[in-house]
This record gives C-alpha cells, sequence and structure tokens, in this order.
C-alpha cells in the first residue's frame, strides 16, 4: 500500500477543486476571504497534528486487532462489505455529533463558518477529530475492516468532503444525477442552512444512500435561499481563541 499516495490524491483534488470553486460559484460569498482561509487553515494544521499522533495508537492497533463482524468472509465481500459499513456507521457518527450536547459542542465549530467552500472542509475542531479517530478504531474493530477497504474509503471520503463542502456549481441536472449515489455541493449545502429542520437533514459523507433510508435525505432547496451558519448563532465570526476555546465554555 502506497503511503504517499493519500495525501498526494488529497492536494491534487484540494488544488481542484479550489480552482473550479472560483471559476463556478454556487452561493454568494458574506465573510472576507482572507481571514476566513487563515482561520480554517490554523484549524485543520492542529487537528493534523492531533489526528496524526492518534493513528498509530488508536486505529493502526485497531486494524492489527483479530476478530470483528467481517473478519471470517472471503477477501472480495469483506472489502465491499467493510467500505459500505464504514460509511453507514460514519453516518451514525455524524447524526451522534448533531444530536448529543456534548458532541455538538466540538461539531459546531465546523458549521460556524458562513461561508462554505473547500476550506470549511478542512476545518474541525482538533477535539472533534481526536473523538472521531476514537470512533474510528471502534468501527474498524467491530466491523473488521481489512487495511486495503479502510485506506480506499478514507481516500474516496477525503476527495468527498473537499468536493461536497466545496461553493462548486455543477450543471443542476448532473448534481442531481450525481446526488443518487454521491454526496454532492448542493445537498451539503443544505445541511450547513442555519435553519434547524434543514441541518438536521443529510448527514451523509460519502455515499447519498443512507440518509435516503432514513429519510432524512433533503434536496430541492434554492441555494440562495439558504443562510450558511449554525441554527441560533448569527454571531459574528468568532476569533481562532474563541472558536479553539467553545467546547469548552458554558453558556
Ligand atoms: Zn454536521
Amino acid at each position: 500500500m502506497k503511503k504517499w499516495l493519500t495525501p498526494i490524491v488529497f492536494g491534487a483534488a484540494f488544488v481542484a477543486i479550489a480552482v473550479a470553486e472560483r471559476k463556478r460559484p454556487l452561493r454568494r460569498r458574506v465573510e472576507a476571504k482572507r481571514p476566513r482561509m487563515r482561520q480554517n487553515f490554523a484549524m485543520a494544521g492542529l487537528t493534523t497534528i492531533v489526528t496524526g499522533a492518534l493513528q498509530k495508537p488508536l486505529v493502526e492497533r485497531a486494524l492489527d486487532a483479530k476478530g470483528g463482524l467481517l473478519r471470517r468472509l472471503p477477501r472480495p465481500v469483506r472489502f465491499v462489505a467493510g467500505i459500505l459499513l464504514l460509511d453507514y456507521t460514519l453516518w451514525v457518527w455524524h447524526w451522534l455529533n448533531h444530536v448529543f450536547p456534548p458532541l455538538w459542542r466540538f461539531h459546531v465549530v465546523h458549521h460556524l463558518d458562513r461561508d462554505l467552500d473547500v476550506s470549511t472542509a478542512v476545518r474541525f475542531h482538533f477535539g472533534e477529530m481526536a473523538l472521531a479517530a476514537l470512533f474510528r478504531a471502534a468501527q474498524v474493530r467491530v466491523i473488521g475492516v481489512d487495511r486495503d477497504a479502510l485506506v480506499w474509503w478514507q481516500r474516496m471520503l477525503l476527495v468527498s468532503i473537499l468536493f461536497h463542502h466545496s461553493n462548486l456549481e455543477l450543471p443542476s441536472g448532473a448534481d442531481a444525477r450525481l446526488v443518487r449515489v454521491f454526496v454532492t455541493p448542493r445537498m451539503h449545502g443544505i445541511h450547513h442552512s442555519d435553519r434547524l429542520e434543514e441541518t438536521n437533514s443529510n448527514w451523509a459523507s460519502l455515499f447519498t444512500w443512507w440518509d435516503m433510508l432514513h429519510r432524512t435525505f433533503v434536496y430541492g432547496v434554492p441555494q440562495d435561499s439558504i443562510t450558511i451558519g449554525a441554527p441560533g448563532r448569527a454571531e459574528a465570526q468568532p476569533t481562532f481563541g474563541e472558536l479553539l476555546a467553545l467546547p469548552f465554555r458554558f453558556r
């Protein structure tokens, strides 16, 4: 398994999507671009350090463990079922991040971005990513996924997260066809609405089927009717320090 492939895929996808969304913007921006970018990239720097530090003790250890649901299945079946179960359980995790208040305290930092573009895709509180690493280790152990399935799913997921957070306007017919399988910028834009009934939809991260299965798939909302943000939090953009402290503050 080539370790260098993932950062190359990530970097190339990031640049390509950033260029494309500048050419064909989907929603009008409300924030000054540069300070917002600095904030999102600073958040990304911290989360990269934390996730990097937790990868070995948590996820690698889980991969080496014996057992798990799929362990005895033939390799191709285990590969496909592993990818599907990883993606479904990530849907559950994202849903928990919204409905369980201690987790929402961290996840709201991602939703407080008042514009949505490829830089939002890397704007997560390091605490959310630390908890997500614990959850990832649990997914790997319980499902019994093999390394190949995890690596390929993570690569697809990374590209999907960059793509569906982007401000890229696809032709509406193309978006509508793609959304039958993959999360698109229009679909995920609805999840980032400041209206609670819209935020409480579209929890999928790669395949859209889980929202269809749970009847939480919402699509036909015009993008220009959406205010990007977190429900009940119309305040001005917090500073970097305020964002880092936010999950630990009671109010
Ligand atoms: Zn969310």
